[in-house]
């Protein structure tokens, strides 16, 4: 006898629970009524959707349905707020979800204090927060100065997998709609573009469904040039980040061995015909190296390249880790870098490193059982 895996309603879309309402022979509301619970109700379980009679749950427990969310396994408290979660999924596998009340997402990048963070049983008040949400089970892109990275490429997420980690996340910090506080990034473990069907199935999910708009939520790219075009044919899409962290090839080859696959080039031309919206700007993450990719030199390049795009820079600071082989620039340094691009006209904030206490910040996810061993 086999046993049928079961099947998440999580990650199904209107169309899709729309069909198997038909199949169930209950009228067609009921699909709308699912897909609201489901995401905007964020519910954790078939038999919490009252609304639902009790023969139309049934028949989806008998049709081997389940309404799986990743489970919190742990949770890791910064000093600053952050908070690192382990989530479990239903394979057994583990990523990781961070949440930041509070991020500048480089946008203040001044490196200030955030604002009153009055202690509310436990829970800060915030006036904005950021998740940062992983992409796939590990990476497969090998940048060299990435935590992840050593982990190599265990599998993608599901759409069920992207979303619930939203849910997940803003069920526990208990997050009511309106959702307009809230930020998504995907830019925690692996890389999205190489996930691209499901990131984009959750992208739609997380606007229609979650309630969050497209316009709050950026997905940061290693340089997947092909999909960097794909995106900007869609109708509803995030913001689009690319990581650069090297101003010429053959810097970037030895940092992201990616650039061998799809060089500066091709990447830079593929950023220049991104369709941007009304206001809209491209992001272009730098992670400073000491003595690799922060000198004055560096800087200049890096003005050149991005000359009469509608971007910004997001300047970050390397976020040690074990097995990384480098180092931290000083912050003299940081400050010159910014200072380089600002006086030639490009925007450039400094990310503030967020729960780097607790291995949270940029680069340092990687399975918490691994770290630990
Ligand atoms: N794969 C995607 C998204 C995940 S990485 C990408 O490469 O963009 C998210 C960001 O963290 C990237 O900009 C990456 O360059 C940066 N990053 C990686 N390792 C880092 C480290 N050790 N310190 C600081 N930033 C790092």
């Amino acid at each position: 006898m086999t046993i049928n895996p079961p099947k998440n309603l999580l990650g199904l879309d209107l169309q899709e629970l729309t069909r198997l309402v038909e199949e169930s022979g209950q009228p067609s509301y009921r699909a709308s009524q699912l897909f609201h619970a489901l995401y905007a109700g964020r519910a954790s379980s078939i038999e919490q959707v009252s609304t639902l009679p009790k023969e139309f749950r049934s028949w989806l427990a008998a049709q081997d349905f389940v309404l799986a969310v990743p489970e919190i396994e742990k949770k890791f408290d910064s000093a600053d707020g952050t908070v690192r979660y382990l989530m479990r999924l239903l394979d057994g596998n583990t990523v990781e979800t961070v949440w930041m009340p509070d991020g500048d997402e480089g946008e203040a990048g001044d490196g200030s204090e955030a604002g009153s963070e009055a202690e509310n049983s436990g829970r800060r008040d915030w006036r904005r927060a950021t998740i940062c949400v992983s992409s796939q089970v590990g990476c497969a892109v090998n940048c060299q100065f990435c935590l992840t990275a050593t982990l190599g490429i265990t599998r993608n997420l599901s759409p069920s997998e992207i979303v619930g980690q939203v849910t997940a996340v803003l069920n526990e910090q208990k997050v009511s709609p309106p959702l307009e506080r809230v930020n998504l990034v995907f830019m925690g473990m692996g890389e999205p573009f190489l996930n691209y069907e499901n990131l984009m199935k959750s992208v739609r999910l997380l606007m229609e469904g979650v309630g969050i708009p497209q316009s709050r939520m950026t997905v940061s790219t290693a340089g997947i040039v092909p999909r960097i075009y794909d995106l900007g044919t869609e109708a509803i899409r995030p913001k689009l980040a690319i990581s650069l962290t090297a101003p010429n090839d053959e810097l970037r080859e030895r940092l992201m061995p990616i650039n061998r696959k799809w060089n500066l080039e091709l990447l830079m031309t593929a950023a220049r015909e991104f369709p941007l919206r009304n206001r809209e700007k491209i992001t272009f993450e730098y992670v400073l190296l000491r003595d690799v990719n922060d000198s004055r030199q560096h800087a200049c390049e890096l003005v050149e390249l991005v000359r009469g795009l509608r971007a910004k820079v997001n300047l970050i600071a390397l976020n040690p880790g074990p097995g990384i082989d480098f180092e931290t620039p000083s912050d003299k340094n940081v400050l010159g870098f910014q200072r380089t691009l600002i006086e030639a006209g490009v925007p450039a904030f400094i990310r503030k490193p967020r729960g780097r206490d607790i291995y949270a910040a940029c680069g340092q996810l990687k399975r918490t059982i691994q770290v630990a061993t």
